[in-house]
Formats: structure tokens, sequence, C-alpha cells
């Protein structure tokens, strides 16, 4: 992932002025957390599993995937089950004793913040759903402020000899990003109260932040893609409830959501899930990117 200079040079200049930071070779399951760690470790080696084109649900245990945990020093995953397709097999073909569950190099986000949509109980016939509440937190300010700081810990945690450089990182991100985040409060004032159909509980955290309402999902049941006679009960919800949008993403199959769009008559929109996409290269043009792209089906892109 490409993160642009100007991110970069505050943490060069700290760099410089001090003793070497260890370049550690850091691996997350989604690229939100590359983008972290890069912002708090620019110095690291950072490799994601996934892209933001990608499902995060179901990745192959491909060999270059085994390879690249088997060197890391910290891994980062959302947890909440999120990865529980694909993860535990990596691990356990890594063989990499570091990063085993409960060992200082393995992080889960998860475990710091708390998700939307727990579930005492669950069975089968209520789909793939995420037990655990929903593990796509990443459209949540307060939450990545909180996932920033336990990464920070990490960090400090095994490089103990650079904690003041961490710690300075982490200043410097929590600083542009709560400015970031009362501008993005700011503009996506219209945006309350907006009512909009979605695909799986993927933008949960935005909605709930920006006080909209998912009223509908394209997915009958989490994990399986819309069917005919699903679409045809949103269509109706469609014309009785007034819906701002159709709001998908990208590794998502976007025809379900034409489909409802154009006989509804309302927008369609594809945010993207994740930074290095769409021009979203770090998570601040991420936030941009999805509010601006929110704003324009409102009408409102001029705010
Ligand atoms: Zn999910």
């Amino acid at each position: 992932m490409r993160i642009s200079s100007k991110l970069w040079m505050p943490a060069m200049a700290a760099l410089l002025a001090a003793p070497q930071v260890w370049a550690m070779n850091i691996f997350t399951c989604e690229p939100e957390y590359a983008a972290l760690a890069q912002e708090l470790a620019p110095e690291a080696s950072v490799f994601s599993a996934t892209s933001a084109m990608q499902d995060p649900h179901h990745v192959q245990a491909r060999p270059s995937l085994i390879a690249k945990m088997r060197r890391a020093d910290l891994v980062i995953c959302a947890g909440a089950e999120l990865e529980i397709g694909w993860l535990p097999m990596l691990q356990m073909k890594a063989n990499n004793p570091d990063v085993r569950d409960g060992q200082p190099g393995m992080f889960y986000t998860a475990s710091v913040v708390d998700t939307l949509g727990k579930l005492d109980k669950v069975d089968r016939s209520m789909g793939d759903v995420h037990a655990g509440g929903n593990p796509h937190f990443h459209f949540s300010p307060s939450r990545m402020q909180t996932i920033a700081e336990a990464v920070t810990a990490k960090l400090v945690g095994l490089d103990p000899d650079n904690q003041t450089q961490y710690q300075q990182r982490l200043a410097d991100f929590s600083q542009r990003w709560q400015t970031a985040t009362a501008e993005w409060e700011r503009r996506a004032a219209p945006l309350k109260g907006k009512k909009v159909i979605a695909y799986h509980s993927s933008f949960q955290y935005l909605f709930d932040w920006l006080g909209m309402e998912q009223v509908g999902d394209l997915e009958p049941k989490p994990g399986l893609p819309p069917t005919t006679g699903h679409l045809a009960q949103l269509l109706q919800q469609a014309q009785t409830t007034p819906l701002m949008a159709v709001i998908y993403t990208g590794y998502q199959d976007g025809r379900g959501a034409q489909w409802l769009g154009e006989r509804a008559g309302i927008p369609v929109v594809q945010l993207p899930f994740g930074p290095g996409v769409d021009g979203a290269e770090d998570l601040f043009q991420l936030y941009d990117t999805n509010l601006n792209l929110l704003l324009a089906a409102l009408g409102a892109d001029d705010v």
C-alpha cells in the first residue's frame, strides 16, 4: 500500500533525530489495519492479507500468505470470528510461535472495542452470522482511536527501546484523527436520519456513527447472495419507505443493488470498504471518499 508522502514527513523527521527503530514485519488480515500500522510504525514492513476488493470472510491460505506470516513479528486482525474460516489454518501452516493466539505478537482488534449486534444464541438457520458481534468496525472513528492506542502498546511491548517514538507517532496520529473526525461529523450532518438498504452488515458502524439507518439488507441471510424473492420484498419496502440509497462494496456482487436501485428510482452507491482503492490510499482518504460519495448520493456534495 502506498501512503502519501505528506504523512511520512513528520515521522521521517522524528526518525532522523532518534536511534534506529526496529523495522519489524507487520502482517494484517485487513487493509485498514495495514494503513493504521503504517501510520504508527512507518519504518515497519507492512503486509495485508486482503485488499479492500477482497472478501475478508473468505480467503485462501496461499503459500505467499503463509510465507509472510512465518516472518511476521506482529499480526493484526479484526477477530470476532471474521477470519475464523482461514486465519487458524494460516497460523498453523506458518508455524510462527511469535504470532500464535495468546502471544504478544498476535493482536485481535476486537479485543479492545465493543461490537454491535452481539448474539446470545446462534443456530445454522440464521446463516453465516457474526455471533461475537459485527467485526467490521473500522468505520467507527472512536473505535479506531482505541485500536491505535492498543497497537501502539503492542509496538512498545515488542520494541521497548523506542517507546518514546511510538508514543510520539500515536500522539501525532490521534491529533490528526480527532481533527478529521470533527470535520467529518460537521460535513455529515445532512446524512443524519437517512435510511438506506445495504449489503451485509459491512457499513453498520459507519451508519451508526453518522446517525443513518440501514432498514434492509440485500442478503436474505448473512453470507447468502440476494435472491429474486428477497429483492422483490426489498422493492416493496423501497416503495413505501423514503430511502436515500442502496449501498454495497467492491467485493460484493452489485447486480441486486443495481436492480433494486433502478426499479425503486434511488441512487446505487458503491463505497470502498478499505484503503487502497478508488483514490482512498489511507484511512483519512477512505473516510473522506465515503463521506463524499454519500453526500453526492444525497445531492449535497457541495457541503
Ligand atoms: Zn461480515
